[in-house]
């Protein structure tokens, strides 16, 4: 029993049901929306974004975890509306996707200050709403652990431990940066259980993802439908393999879909993604699974419970 902040008000752990921790409404580079929005259309991202969610719906997903924070143009407003209009529980994020460098005004602040942003987000509300946070986000890329990036991941962590929120990362898995982040996190004395290693499905390298595993951190199989690290044909087997090793409990699986986003145009998406979807996973891959002789349990223990202990054991793992 634990209570979440949903972008609809407090929802009690037990209730999260078949959770995609890890789906976009939107994405969009801020710099580029604020100076030219005529390149963007609102309506058209809302629309997007609920007929996505409303497919997921439809395949019996009741939770979706949105990872959108600082450097995606994060819009708390939008994630509600979207919400509210097609019944999907929204547990939105704090946090900062920042690879390399913190913005200007925030360059010289120290990692307490950052800290107060996301307990702010977490427990006053998001972008001056009342509207709360329900996880922490951080991010590692091929950059690695920049100074900038070493204070947000303590900042998260140490927001974590003053309000008992799980935090989520984002890892380029082929530089194995996710122990980094966990070396960080268990120095700030955050538990590996608390921590989702974000974009873990990216490579094949087992002895990395042993490594992780055995620290207890979970494991983001995250990013069905899209190529990124390995070829989207070899991810069921990835994750076939991780679960007949045993290690179905400290596995999430998600899409990394993205609603809209404004990096490519969608045609491209299209050609370059053309499973991608919040379906992909309810429609090819669990079934594929299934087929292989997975017992639907597991995998429903990995949708349901896994999420829900994530965010239980966090609650808990406070100064
Ligand atoms: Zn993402």
């Amino acid at each position: 029993m634990t209570n979440i902040n949903s972008v609809t008000g407090s929802v009690d752990s037990s209730e999260l049901g078949p959770t995609l921790t890890h789906e976009h409404l939107r994405v969009r580079t801020v710099e580029v929306a604020t100076q030219f929005p005529h390149l963007y259309n609102r309506i058209e991202e809302l629309q997007l974004a609920k007929e996505q969610v409303l497919a997921a719906r439809n395949d019996g997903i009741q939770t979706l975890c949105d990872p959108t924070v600082m450097g995606q143009d994060r819009d708390i407003t939008f994630i509600r509306e979207v919400s509210e209009s097609t019944g999907m529980t929204i547990i939105a994020a704090t946090g900062m996707y920042t690879c390399r460098d913190l913005p200007e005004p925030l360059r010289n602040k120290s990692i307490d200050y950052i800290a107060e942003l996301f307990i702010r987000d977490i427990e006053v509300g998001i972008q001056n709403t009342e509207i709360k946070a329900g996880f922490i986000k951080c991010a590692t890329d091929v950059q690695g652990v920049t100074p900038d990036v070493e204070k947000i991941i303590r900042a998260a962590a140490r927001a974590h431990k003053r309000t008992g929120v799980p935090i989520m990362t984002h890892t380029h898995a082929a530089s194995r940066n996710g122990l980094d982040q966990l070396d960080l996190l268990e120095d700030e004395g955050v538990s590996a259980r608390a921590v989702i290693i974000g974009h873990s499905g990216d490579t094949r390298d087992m002895a990395y993802l042993s490594q992780l595993l055995n620290r207890q951190a979970y494991l983001g199989i995250d990013r069905f439908g899209l190529s990124v690290g390995i070829i989207n044909q070899e991810r069921p087997d990835l994750l076939l393999k991780l679960i007949q090793s045993g290690y179905h409990k400290q596995l999430l699986v998600s899409q990394d879909y993205c609603g809209s986003i404004d990096w490519w145009e969608r045609e491209e998406v299209r050609s370059f993604a053309p499973d991608w979807s919040m379906t992909h996973l309810t429609h090819d891959v669990l079934p594929y699974i299934i087929d292989q002789g997975v017992a639907p349990d597991i995998l429903s223990g990995i949708m349901v419970n896994n999420v829900r202990e994530w965010f239980e054991y966090a609650a808990n793992d406070t100064y």
